[in-house]
């Protein structure tokens, strides 16, 4: 056996694949630039280390169940002028992880909460924490229907596990006796122990009206807000945006706030 085969088997039985794929590389560049020795060992175990580091995080990338995957490089806070970028800055550096508070967005539709949601979760994925993202609507049906079947504080414990869960889209339906028992629950669970980041449409005074019950509404909020950092998103849908600037919908005469939803397609057709 050559020493090149000779090592091609050893990386192969320390399953080392990262540094087998690039051996050639490796070495033809050692041979011109004629690195020390303790500078080539340690392009070698990078080249290993960092592969594998990629691979932990696409997997911890698959097991969050992102809806899509967006950074805050793809957010523009020049359209979104309401969102105070020193507040995103400090979550960006993930302190409410760590001290498993919470983090609230609220807005109207289309505003960004989900991709600051995402890319919140992307960050704290990145540094090497777990993360999992349910609507609240998948994850009250499906913490509804372990309760039916008697098992439901073992699978709370999926929604206990990861440091930070995201529920989105609370309040779009309201929920039931039953579900807005089991979402106590889930906060109250989590509570001080793991963050939640949270997106509504519905402001907090709002919230009776998605439990149903405004005295389990003031437990569930009393849970969340008491170490939590909300973020208040009052600004245009960049759907809108997005499609005003295919021509599909026209520009409105003046800046007006949108903060009531997108305007009916019949009045938009007429201002144009
Ligand atoms: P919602 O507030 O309803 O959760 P999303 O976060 O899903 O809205 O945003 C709707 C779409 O618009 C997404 O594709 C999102 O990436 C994009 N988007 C929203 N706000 C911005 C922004 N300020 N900059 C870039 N993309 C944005
Ligand atoms: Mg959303």
């Amino acid at each position: 056996m050559t020493t090149l085969e000779r090592l091609r088997s050893n990386l192969a039985a320390l399953n080392l694949t990262a540094i087998d794929a690039r051996l050639e590389t490796l070495l033809e560049n050692a041979s011109k630039q004629d690195p020390a020795y303790a500078d080539f060992l340690l392009e070698v175990m990078s080249t290993e280390a960092d592969a594998r580091r990629q691979r932990y995080l696409k997997t911890r990338l698959q097991l969050a169940h992102l809806p899509y995957v967006k950074t805050f490089e793809q957010f523009d806070f020049g359209f979104q002028p309401s969102i105070d970028e020193r507040q995103i800055r400090e979550l960006r550096t993930l302190r409410f992880v760590h001290e498993a508070s919470n983090v609230i967005l609220l807005g109207p539709p289309g505003v960004g909460k989900t991709h600051l949601a995402v890319a919140l979760a992307e960050t704290a994925i990145q540094s090497g924490q777990a993360a999992y993202f349910m609507t609240a609507h998948d994850l009250v049906t499906d913490l509804g229907h372990a309760y039916r079947e008697g098992r439901l504080d073992r699978r709370l414990r999926i929604y206990l596990a990861p440091k930070v869960l995201i529920i989105d889209e609370m309040g779009y339906l309201p929920l039931d006796e039953l579900g807005a028992t089991i979402f106590f629950q889930l906060v109250s669970a989590r509570y001080e122990r793991g963050s939640i980041i949270l997106t509504s449409n519905k402001s907090y005074g709002e919230w009776g009206s998605i439990f149903g019950d405004p005295i389990i509404a003031t437990a569930i909020l009393d849970r969340l807000l008491h170490h939590s950092t909300t973020v208040n998103i009052r600004g245009e849908s960049y759907r809108l945006k997005e499609r005003r600037k295919a021509g599909l919908i026209p520009r409105p005469e003046q800046q007006h706030d949108d903060s009531r939803a997108v305007a009916p397609s019949g009045r938009a057709k007429r201002t144009g």
